[in-house]
């Protein structure tokens, strides 16, 4: 059975199509600049890469075309036929969606009702979702919400302590991000773990990055917040900040609202605090190079981790597994170094020889009272999966 999984944004639209139940990948690839005459599109299949440049592709309908061709054109599908069925990944289902869903006229119009809370994510998705129901329309669509495995967790947790009518009329509250991905890892940690009731923290830490607290299998907190702004410093965006800066931005330098709130989304993290790069591969080079702000982004981010998993200790009574993931929780063996340095006093000690290790590994020291694992994340076969749960249903 081949199932689609799509995560189409406002000029792009990235896919992969899987062999499942194997949850193998057949193709992958991404359209970008969707909207722009100097578009790309390439395609990866069986170890090679097709590049296809300067095409015009006017909106994610052409680009879906495109995508459909070219598996037919590269025998990766001989017929529409093949394709089983297509998951979308949406970043906001608010309190709307507790499960993924199957998707229909009504599912997209509840989408669409969320667009205030996710105003560059959700009209990006819908734009993606009816491109594929146009041109695959006998084919099962599901919507896999980054927001539902975090609608466990308690109202205590989720609500912020502003006026409640805010929450009442407008959803003001924690939705958390990266679900999938947290999902997907902490299942894995909890089947490993071989325990009903076990504590788990997933450190999600690529461009955006967030933190989980997962009980008994349950997400029962999560860094990110209304939006993905809220928590850890990113690669562009700020994480928790004093709101009062919206003021002050505005009388020092005529910020509008949006302006200030651009530069912490896209100006701030590593990219702010360095002044160099928001990529991770940037700070660690430039800090090993000696340069003192580079190093300094990577000890903000890395302090403020370990904040939230010393808060997530006590909330969870304790701990079993601490779990990193994503680009860099995968891959920068320094800044999981930076974090776990800052944990010894929890019992959390990283073996400095299998940090240096690639891909999924344990990463702990033997004495260590809690596991440190990395756990290379799959966010596509997490929309896959469901896409064949629903699909049963
Ligand atoms: P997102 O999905 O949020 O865009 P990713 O999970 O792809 O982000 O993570 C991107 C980050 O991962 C970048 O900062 C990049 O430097 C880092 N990264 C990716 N591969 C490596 C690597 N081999 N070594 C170090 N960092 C890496």
């Amino acid at each position: 059975m081949k199932i689609m999984s799509v995560n189409a944004g406002s000029s792009s639209l990235k896919f992969q199509l899987l062999l499942m139940p194997e949850e193998k990948e057949i193709a992958s690839g991404i359209v970008e600049r969707i909207g722009n005459k100097n578009a790309e599109f390439t395609l990866k299949f069986n170890g090679t890469k097709k590049q296809q440049k300067d095409l015009v592709i006017l909106d994610h309908s052409v680009a879906v075309d495109l995508v459909i061709n070219g598996l037919l054109e590269n025998g990766i599908i001989s017929s529409l036929e093949e394709i089983n069925g297509v998951g979308h990944r949406v970043v906001q289902g608010g309190e709307l969606f507790k499960d993924s869903a199957v998707i229909d006229d009504e599912v997209v119009l509840k989408i669409a009702s969320l667009n205030d809370l996710a105003p560059l994510h959700n009209p990006a998705h819908i734009i993606g979702i009816n491109a594929f129901r146009k041109a695959l329309p006998n084919v099962i669509q599901v919507a896999v919400f980054d927001t539902v495995f975090h609608q466990t967790m308690p109202q205590e947790n989720f609500l912020y302590a502003t006026p409640y009518e805010w929450y009442e009329k407008y959803g003001v509250r924690k939705y958390g991000a990266h679900g999938t991905s947290h999902q997907y890892v902490s299942q894995i940690a909890h089947n490993r773990l071989g325990k009903e009731d076990s504590k788990i923290i997933v450190c999600h830490i690529g461009n955006g990055a967030s933190i989980s607290a997962i009980r008994a299998g349950k997400s029962i907190d999560t860094s990110m917040g209304l939006t993905p702004l809220e928590g850890i410093p990113m690669g562009t965006r700020s994480g928790n900040i004093d709101p009062a800066v919206f003021l002050l931005m505005s009388q020092k330098e005529g910020y509008s609202l949006e302006k200030t709130l651009n530069e912490l989304n896209r100006a701030s993290g590593y990219l702010g605090v360095s002044g160099l790069s928001h990529d991770s591969r940037d700070i660690v080079d430039a800090a090993h190079a000696g340069n003192h702000r580079a190093q300094l982004a990577i000890d903000i981010q890395a302090k403020r981790i370990a904040d939230y998993i010393g808060s997530y200790y006590v909330l969870l009574e304790g701990l079993d597994a601490l779990c990193f993931t994503a680009g860099i929780g995968e891959n920068a063996k320094e800044v999981r170094e930076a974090v776990c340095k800052r944990l010894e006093v929890l019992g959390i000690k990283l073996d400095l020889e299998k940090n240096n290790s690639r891909g999924e590994a344990e990463i702990s020291s033997d004495d260590s009272k809690v596991k440190v694992w990395v756990i290379p994340t799959n966010e596509e076969v997490m929309i896959a999966r469901d896409v064949i749960r629903l699909g049963k249903k």
